[in-house]
């Protein structure tokens, strides 16, 4: 479901003074308390909308929100099951009004604790073939590092990053609110110092004050023989640094697989069409099939009809995860000719005058089906 706009939840002009968006806030947080509203989707709604406070409320964050709208991208990836980013726990607004309700311990870590760096995704094309056998190969990625001008502390050299005298330090600044369900205790992330409890007066030049530099970084991978397209592989501990000395992310590597113009790929097993002869189908014949480990010779036994299917087992792909490999699947198609010369066509109608007699007992039922099919419809 696409997120909503939140000025939109709000129900407040995009120009709205901070007055108006907390006067908002309150009369919407009152009416779909979950204590107060038992309406299906009142949480829901509830959730939405402090969300939408907890963002128009942040001078910082309402910034990045017109600038970017829900697609920060400082947010970095989703879906990759970074804690930080994944969802409502980080806005640091709804667990901590519950506490204020249900009494409950303070469970939000400290915005300048150490935290995992934020995961990468890298996409990589790759062949048919090189998905079916794997591959070893470098990529090259850009990522962040530690500036090696200031070790990472943004400061300049010779200088150290004083202490944020908004937050003392601990990079959240707490407020206290009265409301008609009680006092509401409101953590937030001091915007001071972007809830890193430091400030830093002069700047490492390097990178400006971030203590990050983007570079190249080479990256051996394995590609497992297997994969198929959409299929990710996990490269631990190659995604962004992690913060106050936090763990690094991860790297996740998606493949996309080339289609191949003979090969199609079933999770496992290979198809592929063969085009045979009404000849070589009727009177039978041994013909070379290519799979992708060589030629593959088939018998095609005499009368066989066409999308007749064959089997060739552990010609197929091999388990990503180890252990089995599939099958390859061969289905025949008989190619009626269409150029003939007059001595093909000659011989033809002869066949079809002498078929009468021949026709065997299953063909003959068919056709017979198909001739009171014919009778039903007049
Ligand atoms: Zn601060
Ligand atoms: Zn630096």
């Amino acid at each position: 479901m696409a997120k909503r706009d939140y000025y939109e939840i709000l129900g407040v002009d995009r120009n709205a003074t901070k007055e108006e968006i907390k006067k908002a806030y309150r009369r919407l947080s009152k009416k779909y308390h979950p204590d107060l509203n038992k309406e299906e989707g009142a949480a829901e709604k509830f959730k939405e909308i402090t969300e939408a406070y907890e963002v128009l409320s942040d001078d910082e964050k309402r910034r990045r929100y017109d600038q970017y709208g829900h697609a920060d991208p400082s947010q970095g990836f989703s879906g990759f099951g970074d804690e930080d980013f994944g969802g409502f726990g980080g806005f640091g607004g709804f667990e901590d009004i519950f506490d204020a309700f249900f009494g409950g311990s303070t469970r939000r870590s400290r915005r300048n604790a150490p935290r995992k760096g934020a995961d990468l995704q890298y996409t990589m094309t790759i062949t048919f073939e090189e998905a079916v056998f794997g591959k070893e190969t470098d990529i090259e990625i850009p990522r962040e590092e530690d500036c090696l001008h200031c070790h990472g502390t943004g400061a300049k050299p010779g200088t150290r990053p004083d202490t944020c005298p908004y937050c003392h330090g601990t990079g959240q600044i707490t407020s206290e609110q009265a409301t008609p369900f009680g006092r509401i205790v409101n953590r937030r992330v001091c915007y001071h110092c972007n809830g890193t409890g430091q400030i830093i007066r002069e700047k490492c030049a390097t990178c400006h004050g971030t203590g990050r530099v983007k570079r190249r970084k080479k990256i051996h991978v394995k590609i497992p023989a297997g994969i198929d397209d959409g299929q990710q592989l996990r490269v631990a501990g190659q995604g962004e640094r992690g913060v106050n000395g936090g763990p690094p992310g991860d790297l996740y590597i998606v493949f996309h697989v080339e289609p191949h113009e003979f090969f199609e790929r079933r999770g496992n097993d290979i198809y592929c069409e063969m085009p045979i002869t009404f000849v070589q189908a009727a009177l039978g014949d041994e013909i070379e099939v290519p799979t992708l480990y060589g030629k593959v010779k088939i018998k095609i036994p005499p009368g066989t009809q066409s999308h007749t299917k064959f089997r060739l087992r552990g010609k197929g792909v091999p388990n990503v995860r180890g252990g089995g490999v599939g099958d390859q699947h061969v289905i025949v198609k008989i190619i009626t000719p269409k150029k003939l010369t007059e001595k093909q066509k000659q011989l033809l109608r002869e066949f079809a005058e002498i078929s009468g007699e021949t026709i065997d007992e299953q063909t003959k039922s068919f056709f017979d089906k198909v001739k009171k099919a014919f009778k039903g419809n007049s």
